[in-house]
This record gives structure tokens, sequence and C-alpha cells, in this order.
């Protein structure tokens, strides 16, 4: 077995890991890029649709080119790539932490460091997740798989689609499926809002005039070897109302049903997962409960535009030098919590005095919101954020001005919309 030393290694070569890996580089310490495919740029190397890179590259991009151009200066810096290398085991002992992966040439090699990055992404939820009743017939895919498939594979899934779920990845599946020649048929969404973007719902769905069935449920898939029909239920008062279901034949069914980040390995280190997010909890410097552990990009919290992924993991990677230099001191910070209508913020903690990066998603719909940030019982900062709506995450930076130091320990923060 190969044993190697780095002072940090990031999993993960998507734009996270990249963006990470770069700052950290660019700090000027070894760090290693490992990642179990046989590319570097993650999720984006499937998503051939454009609308990537306008708030980081000032243009839009498509997700390959969006990826090229992170995997250039990953290249030029110098960084270590191990592709096609899964870790399969990570632990922290005294300060070391260790990783234990399997590349497909060379075989296990251990890698040891100070600082390890996790920026694993997320997988998507599947229809275990979310229990339609049924038989199980060939023709169920993830919407995220579909698309691997037609852009990366060149395979069509198949001719007459029902997609459950408006998340993004599945709105933009019915565009594409519609491109490629097959018909979709419906999309069903369990919520009376649409879960995507409002971008994609007019540019995917009514370009094409692909009904969205909102308040609705798919209540049965039928089909022996292959789906033949959904039954569609809408919801009344929140319940089902079976007298009003009604039956479309087709042959695949894609879901879009949410996204999971993938933190089986983050676990194994002992990292505290937070209930809220599903990803790790971490401080005002995106470290996690693991001292010398960070997290950044969709393993951390689901994001929806990449620019927010390569904004946040560039910050990580910055906090991973500091670390390595010894600068992340022993400054107080405060707990952050969501309050009203907030389903999460991230970080978790904050420092006082310190301009600090929020990440929240909403739980109401609305046009018009404002954004409440209280201490100690009072509001001292609010903001206008325009389109609130679960799907859109709302990303703002307070000023370290606006954050002063408290007497004693930081008072809580406590994040609100109204
Ligand atoms: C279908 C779809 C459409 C999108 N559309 C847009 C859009 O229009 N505009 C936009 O801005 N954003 C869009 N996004 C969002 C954006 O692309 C993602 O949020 C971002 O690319 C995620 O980056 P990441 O690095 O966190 O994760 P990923 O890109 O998923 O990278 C994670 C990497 O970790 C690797 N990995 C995981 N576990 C291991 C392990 N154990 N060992 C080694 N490697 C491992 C994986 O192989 C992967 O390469 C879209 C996303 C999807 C899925």
């Amino acid at each position: 077995m190969r044993e190697l030393e780095y002072e940090a290694i990031v999993i993960g070569a998507g734009a996270a890991g990249m963006a990470a890996a770069l700052r950290i580089a660019e700090g000027g310490f070894r760090v290693a890029l490992v990642d179990r495919e046989d590319h570097l740029g993650g999720i984006l190397m499937q998503c051939i649709h454009n609308g990537f890179g306008l708030h980081w590259f000032k243009q839009e991009l498509t997700g390959p080119e969006f990826a090229e151009r992170l995997a250039e200066k990953v290249v030029a810096a110098g960084i270590d790539i191990f592709l096609n290398t899964t870790v399969m085991d990570f632990s922290v002992s005294n300060g070391v932490k260790t990783l234990i992966a399997c590349n497909s040439e060379q075989g296990v090699i251990q890698f040891n460091a100070r600082a390890v990055v996790l920026a694993m992404g997320c997988r998507e939820r599947n229809r275990g997740n979310i229990g339609i009743p049924g038989t199980r017939p060939a023709g169920i895919f993830t919407a995220g798989l579909a698309q691997r498939l037609i852009n990366v594979d060149g395979y069509v899934p198949g001719k007459r689609v029902v997609i459950i779920g408006s998340g993004d990845i599945g709105l933009i599946m019915a565009r594409r499926l519609s491109w490629v020649g097959a018909k979709v048929l419906a999309v069903v969404e369990i919520l009376p809002h649409p879960s995507g973007i409002t971008r994609n719902i007019v540019q995917c769905l009514h370009d094409f005039n692909i009904p969205l069935y909102l308040s609705h449920i798919v209540s049965r898939i039928e089909g022996k070897d292959r789906v033949e029909a959904v039954t569609i239920t809408p919801l009344e008062g929140g319940t089902p109302e079976h007298s009003k279901s009604f039956r479309i034949e087709c042959d695949t069914v894609l879901l879009s049903v949410g996204l999971i980040p993938e933190n089986e390995l983050s676990k194994k280190a002992g990292v505290t997962i937070g209930h809220d997010t599903g990803g790790p909890k971490v401080d005002a410097h995106l470290m996690t409960s693991a001292e010398g552990v960070f997290a950044c990009g969709n393993v951390l919290h689901v994001h929806d535009l990449v620019d927010f992924v390569a904004d946040e993991s560039t910050r990580c990677g910055g906090y991973v030098v500091d670390y390595l230099r010894d600068q992340i001191g022993e400054e107080k910070q405060g707990a952050v919590t969501a309050g009203a209508n907030v389903r999460y913020v991230v970080p978790h903690r904050y420092v006082p005095g310190r301009d600090t990066h929020f990440s929240l998603r909403s739980i109401i719909v609305k046009d018009r919101g404002t954004l409440l940030i209280k201490r100690q019982g009072a509001v001292i900062k609010k903001k206008t954020v325009q389109h609130v709506k679960p799907a859109e995450m709302i990303y703002f930076k307070m000023r370290g001005s606006d954050l002063p130091a408290t007497e004693g320990d930081p008072a809580p923060l406590e994040i609100a919309l109204e």
C-alpha cells in the first residue's frame, strides 16, 4: 500500500473541491485533490445546458465550460490530482487525518494530512425515499441519472415520460427530453408551488407546453416489465382526493425529488451532521466538529447555483490556509440559529466584528420578503429579498461593523424572514 503525506487533502473534484484546492495551493501548501471519477468537474460535466457562471465568471457558460476554466487553473497550479480514486475510509486521530482510498491502477493508497476538505457533493433522493406504491418495473430513473445517460452516454431513457417533482434537475430534463424527441406528458409536484427556480419553470416547461400539476402526487406506478402508466391524484386540504385521480400512459418515470448531501465518509470521521441541512455543522471558518476538517459545496448544504459553490469553497480554502498557518485563533464564536420562516442558515457560528457570508433557505413563498437579523432580542439589520421561495437559496454578507462584539461570550444571532 502506498502511503502519501500532504498538508491538505480535498475529497471531491467538482466545483467545490477545485475552488478550495486552488486557494490552498495559492497559500503555498501541498494539496492533493482526489476524485472517484476519471475527470475533474463533478456533476458539472453532465450539465451541458447554459446558465452557469453569471456571478463568478460574469459570463453565461455551460457546466463543462465552467468546470474547464477551474480545471485549467488547478492543473496550472501544480496540484497533485488523483482521479479514479475513491476514498473508502476516513479517520481522525491525534490531529492526523487518514484517508484510505482505492485507485483503479495503483491499488490502495493511504493519505495522511493535517487538514481535509470534504467536497463530495450530494446524491439524489430516489423512489425508496418517497415510497410510491405500485409495481417495480424498469423505466424508473432519477433525473440526474437520466441526464447522465443522455448527455454523457448517449442513450435516451424513454419516449413517453412523467416527471415526479419540480426540482431544477427534473425541469432541465423535461426540456432535454423534449429536444431529443421524447414526449414529456406531465410534471407532478406535491407542493402548492414549484420546487425549481422560476427561470427553469419558464424556459423548460412553459416554452414546451409541458403541464405542471401542483398539489398533486403520483399515487401508483403500473407495469410488469416496463412502466406502463402512472395514476395522478390531486391533494385537497393536504390529503389525496382519489375520486379525482387520472391515469397517464407512459413508459418512463423520472424522479426529481431532492438532493441529499453525501456524508457517509464525514460520519465515519465522527463529524456532526446537522438535521437542518443534512451536511456537517460548521463554525465561522467552515470547519466541522472535527478539528482541521472543513466542508464546502453541496456536501455542506445543497446549492442551486455553482457560482455560490465556488465562492463558498474559495473562502473555505482560505480558512484551511489560516489553519495550516496556525492563524485560526481562539477567538470566541457565537451561535447562529434559523428563526421564523427559515429552514436553515450556514455557517452555524459567527465571529463578532468579522465579515460573514450567510446562506439560507426559506420555508415560505413570497414576492418580496424581509430578512431580520436579530441579536439579544433586537433587530440589528434588515434586508429586502425578492422572490422568496424554498427553491432559491438566499445568500448575503453581513459586515463585521454590523456585528460588534458583545459583553462576555458572543450573543447568539437569529436570522428570520417575514
Ligand atoms: C442537473 C443539475 C443542473 C444544474 N443547473 C445549474 C445551473 O443551471 N446553474 C448553476 O449555476 N448551477 C447549476 N447546478 C448546480 C451546480 O452545478 C452544483 O451545485 C455544483 O456543481 C456542485 O459542486 P460540488 O463540487 O459541491 O459537487 P459535485 O459536482 O457533485 O462534486 C462532488 C465530487 O465528489 C466526488 N466524490 C464523492 N464521493 C467521493 C469519494 N468517496 N471519493 C472520491 N470522490 C468522491 C464525486 O465523484 C464528484 O466528482 C446544477 C446541478 C445539477 C445536478
